[in-house]
């Protein structure tokens, strides 16, 4: 099939809109979370903490400005499909696009080059955009999740190797340990991503990919789904509350993921998202068409 020739430019324009709209609004169902969560609490701050949030992201809209300070580090996963006609314009209109939407949005300037030890002023460094790859089959599309990872958010993050004896309890009891000494940092709720595999690298990485799962999403294996809705219950009852000032509800949910371990080894990743999850993703066709699929109703 022949395509209008598209470019760079042009790629990296639409880019730019959905970096700049997806860092002003949450996704559709972390909307909906944060309010179901707020119609529960009734105690303490809890109310008038769901109602700055409220108010936080009707200004942002208003105001067409981040909807936190920190905008994080800018983080893709790509999942192209094999007959995208412009493989080679992908990752220069996305460096590009984060380029235009550090001035635009306005971005605050995140990445700090490792040794160096500077601020390179406009969110590009070395690796940073942060660009994760996955080849889709029979397919002509172009699919771009995009995640804020911010600094608080990411601080709860971790990886280990466990043996196997350890279980999926050794599991459940990082996550709580993490959970109760750092979550305050993340400002919750928070949705909580925990990947399993037989190496840390991979269970890290799945932990970040179960954050873009949808919120109330559940894993497909029986099992997986048990042990997310319990871990949920229990984070729930540590107290943290909306902003960790106390409340009845911590998290937004927990997502896991996960893929075969070694024989020896029980790999776990965790990743933390804050209320301010500001993850999009954008599903595009090689004519530029596309489907904001995590922002429903939107043009850019
Ligand atoms: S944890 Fe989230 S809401 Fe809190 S400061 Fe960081 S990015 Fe903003």
């Amino acid at each position: 099939m022949a395509y209008d020739i598209v470019t760079c430019e042009e790629l990296s324009e639409l880019l730019s809109s959905f970096i700049c709209h997806a860092s002003g609004h949450l996704p559709d169902d972390v909307r909906a979370k944060l309010t179901e969560l707020s119609s529960i609490e009734d105690e303490g701050f809890a109310p008038a903490i769901y109602k700055v949030m409220k108010q936080n992201m009707e200004l942002a809209d208003e105001l067409k400005r981040p909807s936190c300070q920190d905008t994080g580090i800018p983080q893709f996963f790509v999942r192209v499909g094999t007959k995208w006609p412009y493989l080679d314009e992908i990752e220069p209109a996305l460096i590009e696009a984060v380029k235009k939407a550090t001035d635009r949005a306005p971005l605050r300037h995140n990445a700090v080059e490792v040794f160096d030890e500077y601020n390179t002023g406009n969110n590009i460094g070395h690796r940073v955009p942060w660009i994760d790859w996955e080849l889709v089959t029979d397919s002509d599309r172009l699919e771009v999740y995009f995640y804020m990872a911010g600094g608080g958010c990411s601080l709860p993050g971790m990886a280990k190797v466990l043996m196997p004896l350890e279980g999926y309890d050794g599991i459940a009891k990082l996550v709580f340990d993490q959970m109760t000494s750092y979550g305050v940092n993340a400002c919750p709720p928070c949705l909580v991503g925990i990947g399993i595999a037989g190496s840390a690298e991979v269970a890290a990485k799945l932990s970040k990919k179960a954050l873009l799962r949808p919120v109330g999403s559940h894993n497909p294996n029986p099992k997986a789904a048990k042990m997310e809705e319990d871990i949920e219950e229990g984070l729930n009852k540590i107290g943290l509350g909306p902003g960790g000032f106390g409340g009845k509800m911590s998290v937004m949910g927990v997502n896991i993921e996960q893929a075969a371990r070694h024989p020896a080894t029980l790999a776990m990743g965790l990743s933390t998202a804050c209320w301010a999850h500001r993850r999009a993703k954008i599903s595009i066709a090689p004519d530029l068409t596309y489907e904001f699929v995590t922002h429903k109703g939107v043009t850019l």
